[in-house]
């Protein structure tokens, strides 16, 4: 048996016989030609075959991996009408004169690897999207086609990484999982592999040799785990998770669209925390009733410079479109410590994560707060939204947060534009905030409780540090306490209280959390209905 321990990025167990994608090397005969002119049309024409085949994907990928996923075609699309890509292209076949296929892969090569070698992950990662436009527009010149998935049986697709096309085009019933020796979390591939629901690991490295094609294995895309040839103990222990997991998912369906409350018939909301607009169709799809968490500072990465008011109201309004009429809890920007954006020039510090970041950004550069509050407030009109600061401490910071709202929303009226007077409300993810909390609730809408912050700054663990880990009691006495202690301040003053921290899909903790009287939790969208369940028998 061998073991090979990659990084789970789609949940679910596969078994059956692993099948490398024998790739075409993109490397393409360098043919010298005579008609440069006319080898300049042959690449016109197969970039708007090319163009023709993307615009159908866009359309037919709907059902499959959803609207916004879909939206990727669009932008390939565009790159074949980007003179950043085309203009590299046009030079080589006029200078070198030759082939199409050629300059369209020399060309392609070398932007695909500018991307690779950028420092931001987000940049990196898209320069698989360079090669996948790249290998349509040269399969369409040299009269090849994609060859994936196409076996007898269904099968484990291996490969040194996946096109988002080639993942959005698989055959569901003929592939079994995916696994890479690259690739990224949050990759469209490892997407868009999520949103098909099917189980996938990347990152293997060189240890995912060419010569376990054909081998059978079993994976777990949960733990990242992969084993060729298993023990028969592996498999049964495998299949055995798999049955308790697809049994325990049909009994949860039952609960799709229902309300959720305890025992007593208290009821408790349960939200998403999503990152993007993209992921509010995962909380859709998990039956999410709300969103308590939209961190939107995932606009503000892998940019290289500050996203304006307009694309900003863009996202936070098809957010809550597609949210309906369910709340939309926005998070105003947490950049810093651990999510950190070069244009932004943050200082080198010693210990960013008690730098300057979240709400102190904020209300040290007030032009960039009120960009995002306008685009907030704008966007308010289309649905029901609220607006969350992170990493408050203070009276007098929640004052100056409030005011920067009160100010943008002046302006939107001087303009005549229209907005709505939306709920503000607070994360408490600091001991001082937890302790001053009924000072806080007095001028606050609501609470939720980030967990992931509050413990790390409670029990001062740094939550990047794996090796003290050992010592990140995530059930500490304190972190229970304060959390108690909030939610009762929550409740004098009148408002909700909601937890949005990892720990709020803790199911150890739930029955706690019902007790205290937590009114919301806002977690992963794949850990609702199991939530509901657990509610229910509280
Ligand atoms: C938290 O700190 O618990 C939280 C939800 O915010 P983030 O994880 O984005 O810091
Ligand atoms: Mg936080």
């Amino acid at each position: 048996m061998i073991t090979l321990q990659g990084k789970g990025v789609s949940a679910g167990i596969a078994r059956g016989r692993l099948l490398f994608i024998k790739r075409k090397s993109l490397a393409v005969e360098k043919r010298p030609v005579d008609d440069a002119a006319k080898e300049i049309e042959r690449f016109n024409a197969a970039r708007q075959e090319a163009a023709g085949q993307l615009d159908a994907l866009s359309k037919t990928m709907v059902d499959k991996i959803g609207e916004e996923n879909a939206l990727l075609f669009e932008i390939h699309r565009m790159m074949l009408e980007d003179t950043d890509y085309t203009d590299p292209i046009v030079e080589i076949i006029k200078t070198e004169k030759v082939c199409a296929e050629y300059a369209v892969n020399t060309a392609g090569s070398r932007l695909a690897q500018d991307f690779a070698d950028m420092d931001d992950e987000y940049m990196k990662a898209r320069s698989i999207d360079v090669y996948d436009v790249t290998k349509r527009v040269i399969d369409i010149l040299t009269g090849e086609g994609q060859t994936i998935g196409r076996d007898s049986e269904p099968v484990i697709l291996a490969a040194d990484d996946f096109t988002p096309s080639e993942t959005a085009q698989l055959d569901r019933s003929r592939v079994l999982a995916l696994v890479s020796r690259q690739g990224a979390a949050n990759s469209h591939t490892a997407i868009f592999a999520r949103t098909m629901g099917i189980p996938a690991i990347i990152g293997f490295g060189a240890f995912l040799t060419g010569d376990l094609s054909g081998k059978d294995a079993i994976l777990d895309g949960e733990t990242g785990l992969l084993y060729v040839k298993a023990e028969p103990e592996i498999i049964r222990e495998l299949e055995a998770k798999q049955k308790r997991q697809r049994e325990e998912k049909e009994a949860l369906e039952k609960l799709r669209g229902k309300p959720t409350h305890t025992k007593n018939g208290k009821p408790v909301k349960l939200y998403a925390n999503i990152g993007s607009v993209n992921d509010a169709d995962a909380a859709l799809a998990g039956d999410a009733e709300g969103v308590g968490l939209f961190r939107s500072e995932f606009l503000y990465l892998g940019r290289d410079d500050y996203p304006d008011e307009e694309t900003q109201y863009e996202s936070y309004r098809k957010a809550l479109e597609k949210m309906g009429g369910r709340q939309v809890i926005i998070r105003t920007l947490d950049i810093g410590a651990d999510k950190q954006a070069d244009y932004f020039n943050l200082p080198q510090e010693e210990n960013p994560a008690l730098g300057m970041r979240a709400i102190r950004i904020c209300l040290t550069r007030p032009d960039l707060f009120r960009t995002q509050l306008r685009a907030i407030y704008r966007a308010s009109v289309h649905g029901n939204a609220a607006i969350m600061f992170p990493m408050i401490n203070s009276v007098d910071e929640l004052r100056q947060a409030k005011a920067a709202a009160a100010e943008a929303r002046e302006e939107l009226a001087a303009k005549g534009i229209p907005f709505k007077e939306i709920p503000i409300g607070i994360m408490v993810e600091t001991p001082a905030s937890a302790v001053i909390s009924d000072l806080l609730a007095r001028e606050a809408d609501f609470f939720s409780i980030g967990t992931n912050d509050l413990t790390q700054y409670t029990l001062a663990v740094d939550r990047q540090n794996d090796s003290i880990a050992a010592f990140c009691d995530v059930h500490h006495e304190a972190i229970l306490r304060l959390i108690r202690q909030t939610c009762d301040n929550a409740h004098k003053a009148g408002i909700w209280c909601g937890i949005c921290g990892s720990l709020g899909a803790d199911l150890l903790l739930t029955k706690a959390f019902v007790e205290m009287g937590i009114d919301e939790l806002s977690v992963e969208p794949s850990r609702i209905l199991k939530l509901r369940s657990v509610i229910a028998e509280c």
